[in-house]
């Protein structure tokens, strides 16, 4: 079968009532976004679905699409999509569905086991119900192939789904990402480090329907530019879900070299974390995000015993959000090779939080004790500055 259209599917979208329409434009958005980058294709709303065309298409017109891997990726890329399914859009009316369905005996069920046809109706007006509409397509493609009817667990199934004016035959369902369209649950600024996890809390925040900016803290001239690259690679790999994704660049050496005189270095780990969230949050409120988001997870290393994580969010004015707090790394490692972030993250860098710091800080930071190192110190101004010489890069997918 040589499809002329991918019918897209979403689920979630549905239950949010009222906003049901806010969610779907935003969809049709997000997907009209991702396949214009594969190529010349539109996105129509029909009866519950999305369906991406070829532009040329027109009323009941759909030329077929030709190599579909570039199409496909971009849906694969759009939050917000349960499934999809390459299809042949064709007149509804039995007549062409019988010529249609000849065909795809020719070309798809001949020479198979055994086979079906499944068929469903968004319109239930249509003048026959699904189980004669298996019945007619069947007996059509058994007389053609030769191939018997198998209701349990067949080699091919053909599915043909009733539509407004058009009816869909297709042979498969393919998975999409789920979640939320981007741009529907408000924006968000990521703590990027160079790592694994940081850019994994991106996407799943993205896949929630956020937004994301970025803030990546440099420690120059401690450390080389390969860390910023990083986060500049990084960014544009999760940039691919978005229009375009902001990344803030924040000098943070100096800041590194002004605590590390002033505390002892079982406490930087805490310090430097603090310093970061306030920063954050200042370019946060600036960039119109409502929350941060960064790549903690319970327990993994010093600055993220509970103890620790908690001393380090009251230094922050807005909500953090940890998406990955409860993976496992095996979990997290999974999904960056699944997201593409993984072969950029495991390149060598030199991590900005381990700067200074002895090879056992603290765990369980005494929060009197943070606080007085801060009193000692302008933070305020220290603040200010890196704020104000933050770099602004526009990250294109
Ligand atoms: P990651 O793999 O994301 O670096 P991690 O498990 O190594 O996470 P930490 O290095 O302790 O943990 O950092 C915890 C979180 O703090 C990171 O996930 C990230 O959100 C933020 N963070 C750490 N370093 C930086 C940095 N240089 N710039 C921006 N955010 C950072
Ligand atoms: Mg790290």
């Amino acid at each position: 079968m040589t499809p002329n259209a991918v019918l897209v599917r979403y689920a979630e979208v549905f239950l949010k009532g009222g906003r049901r329409g806010f969610f779907i434009r935003r969809l049709k958005e997000g997907l009209a976004r991702q396949v214009s980058r594969a190529g010349p294709y539109r996105v129509r709303e029909v009866h519950g679905f999305l369906i991406v065309a070829d532009e040329r298409s027109r009323g009941a017109e759909f030329p077929d699409l030709g190599s579909c891997e570039g199409l496909f990726e971009a849906v694969e890329r759009t939050f917000g999509v349960v499934g999809y399914t390459p299809c042949r859009m064709v007149p509804r009316e039995v007549s062409a569905l019988e010529r249609e369905v000849a065909r795809i005996a020719d070309e798809d069920v001949a020479g198979a086991a055994s086979f079906k046809v499944e068929s469903s109706r968004s319109d239930k007006e249509y003048p026959l119900d699904s189980m004669e509409l298996n019945r007619r397509l069947g007996a059509v493609i058994a007389g053609r192939s030769g191939v018997p009817v198998r209701l349990r667990d067949p080699a091919v199934t053909v599915h043909c789904h009733i539509l407004a004016r058009h009816a869909a035959l297709s042979l498969e369902n393919r998975k999409g990402p789920g979640g939320l369209p981007v741009g529907s649950s408000g924006r968000v600024l990521l703590l990027l480090s160079g790592g694994i996890d940081s850019p994994v809390a991106g996407w799943l925040a993205m896949r929630r329907g956020c937004e994301v900016d970025a803030v990546h803290f440099e420690a120059a001239p401690y450390t080389t530019p390969e860390a910023r690259r990083k986060a500049e690679d990084l960014a544009r790999i999760l940039a691919r879900h978005e229009r375009s994704l902001r990344l803030r660049v924040v000098p943070f050496g100096a800041i590194q070299a002004t605590l590390r005189d002033a505390a002892p270095g079982a406490l930087l780990v805490v310090l430097y974390r603090r310093m970061m969230l306030r920063i954050a949050t200042r370019l946060a409120r600036e960039g119109q995000a409502q929350a941060l988001v960064t790549g903690d997870n319970l327990g993994q290393v010093a600055s993220q015993t509970l103890e620790n994580l908690c001393v380090i969010e009251a230094a922050a004015g807005l909500p953090v959000l940890r998406p990955l707090l409860t993976y496992d790394k095996m979990e997290t490692v999974a999904l960056a090779r699944r997201i593409g972030t993984y072969e950029v993250s495991i390149r060598p860098h030199e991590d900005c939080c381990s700067l200074f710091v002895p090879a056992h800080p603290e765990t369980a930071a005494d929060p009197a004790r943070v606080e007085a190192v801060e009193g000692r110190l302008d933070v305020e101004t220290m603040v200010a500055r890196a704020v104000a010489a933050a770099d602004t890069l526009a990250i294109e997918p």
